[in-house]
């Protein structure tokens, strides 16, 4: 081939044969996996003009260059170019001198394309980032919801690729519904990331620090990226840093330009060890040996975290990604989140239908830092990559999890009892007054709210972290869902009625106490 790659990565042979087949394709593969592969030979070997719609304007002019260079036909159309350039791409498309026509999805609504798009011979669409067509993923574009009729009124029906990195289960049924794909090949694979270890540990605020501040003190020489939810915090997390003698530098949208750069190539340079950052951080970065990605708060979703903490081990070799997260974390996420979903751009209830889905990639995420399950086998199945979630029984031993130290506790009866007080509550009141309500305690509050008289008063025992936590887990689990905003309240999730069902259980991780290590004595070496 003109690609000039030995083998195929892992699932690319098959979307390109059931392409080249002539059978609609589905792949879900991660960023830098090589998805373009899965369309460009087919777009090459099949005769005729490969469409490939893609909503990356600013990067259609790099792909095109680098697939000439390959001594590749491809051209794109978008909005960079004059209506004179434009009209020239079509004249020679449709004269046979391109395999390949990258453009954006807003083409697809302009009458002179649609014109050319029925002259021309069209055997293959590819949709790249597919996910844009889903109201539940993260970038929803109206814009996407054009291709599948566009697809429909081509004179002859194409085979349809659609390509994605994010794909839960509920995006991908959209996709192939809103693409309009029929019966898809579907492939979903090179999510897993084996030399990457996880783990995840509730810390309450000041002990993150300490905890940071000392690996990034023992790993004096490894490079590290430390993940902070607001500029605050990591002026704080620096500071810190810096102060215990640590190398670190720092980055954030509030710092100007030349500061963010020299920061980010200060640590590119391996002259400053850490850098902490926020989201903001990261985008386009290639280092490879990234030895440690240490979060000191929660993101909002799997996708975020697992595309940060991914930024460790590119180069393969054993990297850390670990996690601290606190409840004021999850407040954070609950706030924002309400500020997040108003897009000027969205009708409210475009807007509310944006809230919900990152509802639930926020319950996804609380799931993972309260789940007794294997960490990494938790967010391979989140992602749908099934295959290898279920490798050696599920469990991948290289996590915290499966490493152990907890103790799963059912808590069946205590959810149990949860729910019923939701229930009779009507989902008016917070997460306090529900465990006020249940371990009959602030009864002078209970007495304000006129539920001093519940059913369900004092009836449970249990600590009321511990009561809190349950009702957390609950809402991870979609039971229960915890509103957004400033002051939010317990109501009913989508699967509420599950939670009655009678083989539903719930177990909470009990972290065992480890024992305190005393330098000299039980570590041993210093006798040494
Ligand atoms: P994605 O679209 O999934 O983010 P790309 O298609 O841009 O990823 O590919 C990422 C990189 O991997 C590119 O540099 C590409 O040249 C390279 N690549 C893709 N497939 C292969 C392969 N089979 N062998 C070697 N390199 C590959």
């Amino acid at each position: 081939m003109h690609f000039g790659y030995k083998d195929f990565r892992p699932g690319q042979q098959g979307v390109v044969q059931a392409l080249l087949a002539g059978r609609d394709a589905l792949a879900v593969m991660p960023t830098g996996a090589g998805k373009s592969v899965c369309y460009q030979i087919p777009g090459v070997v099949m005769s005729g003009l490969a469409l490939v719609i893609s909503p990356l304007v600013s990067l259609m002019g790099d792909q095109v260059r680098s697939l000439q260079d390959a001594g590749i036909q491809a051209a794109y159309l978008n909005s960079t170019l004059t209506p004179s350039q434009q009209g020239s791409i079509m004249t020679r498309a449709l004269a046979g001198e391109f395999d390949l026509l990258y453009v954006a999805p807003e083409r697809l609504e302009d009458p002179r394309f649609v014109e050319f798009a029925s002259q021309a011979p069209i055997p293959l669409v590819a949709v790249d980032e597919a996910h844009c067509v889903s109201q539940w993923g993260q970038d929803f574009r109206p814009s996407y919801l054009r291709i599948g009729t566009f697809i429909e009124q081509l004179p002859t029906r194409p085979t349809v690729a659609a390509l994605t990195a994010t794909a839960t289960e509920r995006v991908r049924a959209d996709i192939v519904r809103l693409l309009g794909l029929q019966d898809p090949y579907q492939a979903v694979t090179g999510f897993d990331r084996p030399n990457l270890h996880f783990s995840v540990e509730r810390l309450e605020p000041n002990k993150k620090l300490n905890r940071i501040t000392t690996y990034a003190k023992a790993h004096p020489e490894d490079s590290g990226v430390v993940y902070c939810n607001t500029r605050k915090n990591v002026e704080k997390v620096h500071e810190h840093l810096v102060q215990s003698g640590v190398k670190a530098t720092r980055y954030h949208a509030g710092l100007r330009k030349e500061e963010r750069s020299a920061n980010q190539q200060a640590w590119i340079n391996d002259d400053a060890a850490v850098i902490v950052a926020t989201n903001a951080f990261g985008m386009g970065i290639d280092k490879s040996n990234v030895r440690y990605v240490i979060h000191y708060n929660m993101p909002s979703s799997i996708e975020a975290y697992y595309q940060e903490a991914g930024r460790a081990g590119r180069d393969g070799l054993a990297s850390e990604c670990m996690l601290y997260w606190s409840d004021g974390d999850l407040s954070t996420c609950r706030f924002f989140l309400e500020q997040d979903s108003d897009n000027e751009s969205m009708s409210p209830e475009e807007a509310e239908v944006a809230r919900a889905a990152r509802r639930r990639m926020l319950a996804a995420m609380e799931g993972y830092c309260l789940t007794c399950e294997c960490l990494r086998g938790y967010m391979l199945r989140y992602f749908g990559d099934e295959s290898a979630a279920q490798q050696d029984n599920g469990s991948c031993n290289n996590c915290s999890n499966c490493e152990g130290g907890f103790r799963a506790v059912d808590v069946t009866a205590e959810a149990r009892a949860v729910m019923r007080c939701v229930q009779e509550l009507r989902g008016r009141f917070g997460k306090g007054v529900v465990v006020d309500v249940l371990r009959g305690t602030n009864m002078e509050r209970l007495e304000q709210f006129g539920l001093a008289q519940a059913k369900c008063l004092n009836s449970v025992s249990m600590s009321q972290v511990q009561l809190k936590e349950v009702i957390e887990l609950l809402a991870a689990g979609e039971y229960l869902e915890i509103s957004d905003g400033q002051f939010p309240v317990v109501g009913f999730g989508a699967r509420f009625r599950e939670a009655a069902a009678s083989d539903f259980r719930l177990q909470m991780k009990q972290v065992l106490r480890q024992p305190q290590r005393k330098p000299g004595v039980a570590g041993g070496r210093s006798f040494g």
